[in-house]
C-alpha cells in the first residue's frame, strides 16, 4: 500500500487515484499474482503501481505521452520489480487490440471512447474476468452502467465519498475529496 504523497505529480496529468479508491479497487478486483491486468488511462500511475505489485502482468495504456512519462517515473520511484509492466502510449482502443486473455480491466480514463473500449474489453476478457471503471462525471457513470447492461453484464455501482482529516493543534479539519463512482462487473 502506498500513500498519495508517495507519488510524483504533474499539473499536466491527472492522478494519482486517491488511496481509499485504490484500496477499494484492489479489494474489489480480488487481484492475485496469476492475473493479467490492463490499466486504461494510467495517468500518474496510481493504479499501475498498486496492481503491478500484486499481479502477474500489467499493461498500462494512456493516450497522453506525459501520462506514460509520469507512470514511468512513479514505477521507477516506488517499485523494485518492474519486469511485469508494459507501458503503451496509445488510445485505449488501439492499445487493447494487442492484448488477450485479460483477467482485470481497470478503466480510469476513456474520453469519448468508453463504448468502444468496453466492446474491446468484453471481447478480450477471459471467463473469470472483472471490469472496474472509475468515473468522476455523472454522465460517464450512467453511460458505463448502461453499456455494461447492454453487453449482458450485471454491473454494480458504488459512489465513494471520502473525507480526510487534517490534524491541527486546535482540532481536526475535514477535507472532502471528489465523489468517485466505481462501476464493477464480472464476466458471468
Ligand atoms: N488512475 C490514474 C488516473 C487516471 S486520469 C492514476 O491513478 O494516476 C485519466 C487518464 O486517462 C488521463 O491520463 C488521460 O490521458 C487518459 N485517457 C483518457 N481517455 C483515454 C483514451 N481514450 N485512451 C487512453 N487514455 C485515455
Amino acid at each position: 500500500m502506498f500513500e498519495d504523497s508517495d507519488f510524483i505529480k504533474s499539473c499536466e496529468v491527472p492522478g494519482p487515484t486517491k488511496e481509499a479508491i485504490r484500496a477499494l479497487l484492489v479489494y474489489k478486483s480480488n487481484v492475485t499474482e496469476e492475473d493479467v491486468v490492463v490499466d486504461v488511462g494510467c495517468g500518474t500511475g496510481g493504479l499501475t503501481v498498486e496492481f503491478a505489485s500484486r499481479a502477474k502482468k500489467i499493461y498500462s495504456i494512456d493516450k497522453n505521452p506525459h501520462a506514460i512519462e509520469m507512470t514511468r517515473k512513479n514505477i521507477n520511484k516506488l517499485l523494485k520489480n518492474q519486469d511485469n509492466i508494459e507501458l503503451i502510449n496509445a488510445n485505449g482502443t488501439e492499445g487493447l487490440k494487442e492484448i488477450d486473455n485479460i483477467d482485470i480491466a481497470l478503466i480510469g480514463g476513456s474520453g469519448h471512447e468508453l463504448f468502444n473500449i468496453l466492446d474491446l474489453v468484453d471481447e478480450k476478457l477471459n471467463s473469470k474476468g472483472r471490469i472496474l471503471i472509475t468515473a468522476i462525471l455523472v454522465d460517464t457513470k450512467v453511460e458505463a452502467i448502461n453499456k455494461l447492461k447492454n453487453l449482458g453484464y450485471n454491473p454494480k455501482f458504488m459512489e465513494v465519498n471520502v473525507s480526510n482529516g487534517r490534524i491541527l493543534d486546535r482540532g481536526i479539519l475535514m477535507k472532502a475529496e471528489n465523489p468517485i463512482g466505481i462501476i464493477s462487473a464480472k464476466k458471468h
